[in-house]
């Protein structure tokens, strides 16, 4: 049996052409991208696809797109072995996120790749990038079962887990790192995947997707220098139900008065802070110093070691399942899909 996968084409500089009056890149139609990768056509596979209408830059993704997306696998997943979407790379890490809390219970592979420069230019990495992104989204371990089983990044060298994924260059081919996750796979003359850091299914569960986000939340940088009316201005923002605090080193914030006081009356008036470092690898251990002990106390949730687009986003999706505050809290702070380590 040939392996049936699905192409879901979001746009994204991939699948761009130059505007001839502006110069500026505009998203193109799929049709255009898949004549300028004849080589798709050497991997015998069956492929279909679906695409946006019109394809979007991904500074434009929005949660809609998002639930468009988790549809088009939702209701082809029976149907198709694996699932590549090609999408902007500016907001790729974000969607990755949402969509492996999204997908609950999922078995087969859901591959996202773009690129940093147009498929129909010489140098362009989006044929490599789409022409493994399908392989990966192919390849089968001997007892037939797919090798990769949740949602992944796939981008020029490296496979990593969708939710620990972050943009980290705009220039270089190598866009995207994930610092306190090993790689998923490494991408050289042949593709060798880490089996331990894989997701393992331990028992098969039907598919269960949750569609729904609640986007009342805002993220606080902090930095010294914040002031305090505008840090109570902003945990104040009317409707605001959680804030991701993105904090020093090891989970510390200011060890003022003001600032614990600030924190403390936002959760008693029942907003959720979640405490993410703004250091790209390690992790938020509030017992370490006064600063991050003083958070805890206060009832700051520790977000371990989270991306800012798995926070963020998994902050969106659990407000959006109706749950109450304190199983909010609860949730935040254990694993879904894999995007943080205790
Ligand atoms: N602005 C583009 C996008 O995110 C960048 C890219 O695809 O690399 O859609």
């Amino acid at each position: 049996m040939k392996p049936r996968i699905l192409i879901v084409y979001t746009g994204g500089t991939i699948g761009m052409i130059e505007d001839a009056k502006t110069k500026s890149l505009k998203p193109f139609d799929f049709t255009h991208l898949m004549e300028n990768v004849p080589k798709v056509k050497m991997l015998d596979y069956e492929i279909d696809n679906i695409q946006f209408n019109p394809p979007i830059d991904s500074s434009d993704m929005n949660i809609s797109h998002w639930q468009q997306i988790a549809r088009s696998i939702v209701e082809n997943y029976d149907r198709y072995d694996g699932f590549v979407v090609l999408h902007g790379t500016d907001t790729m890490a974000y969607t990755a996120s949402a969509l492996s809390f999204m997908l609950g219970n999922l078995a087969k592979p859901v591959i996202i790749t773009g690129s940093q420069l147009p498929i129909g230019e010489v140098r362009t990495d989006g044929e490599e990038n789409l022409i493994t992104a399908l392989q990966i989204a192919a390849d089968r371990n001997d007892d037939g079962t797919p090798t990769v089983r949740e949602v992944a990044i796939l981008f020029e060298n490296y496979l990593w887990r969708g939710n620990r994924s972050t943009k980290r260059s705009a220039d270089n081919f190598n866009a995207f790192k994930s610092s306190n996750y090993p790689e998923l796979a490494k991408i050289g003359l042949g593709i060798t995947f880490d089996r331990d850091a894989l997701a393992k299914i331990e028992q098969e569960l039907p598919l269960e997707a949750n569609y729904t986000f609640d986007t009342h939340v805002i993220s606080i940088d902090l930095f010294p220098g914040l002031n305090e009316d505008v840090f109570r201005y902003l945990l104040a923002t009317p409707g605001v139900k959680g804030v991701v605090l993105r904090t020093y080193g090891a989970g510390n914030g200011p060890t003022k008065k003001w600032f614990i006081d600030a924190i403390k009356e936002a959760i008693s008036r029942g907003v959720v802070i979640l405490n993410i470092t703004q250091c790209v690898n390690g992790a938020v251990r509030t017992n370490r110093y006064m600063g991050g002990d003083y958070l805890a106390a206060a009832g700051v949730i520790s977000g371990h070691d989270m991306t800012f687009e798995a926070a963020i986003t998994k902050m969106m999706f659990l407000f959006g399942l109706g749950i109450d505050k304190e199983e909010v809290e609860r949730r935040l702070s254990i694993p879904i899909a894999g995007e943080l380590t205790i």
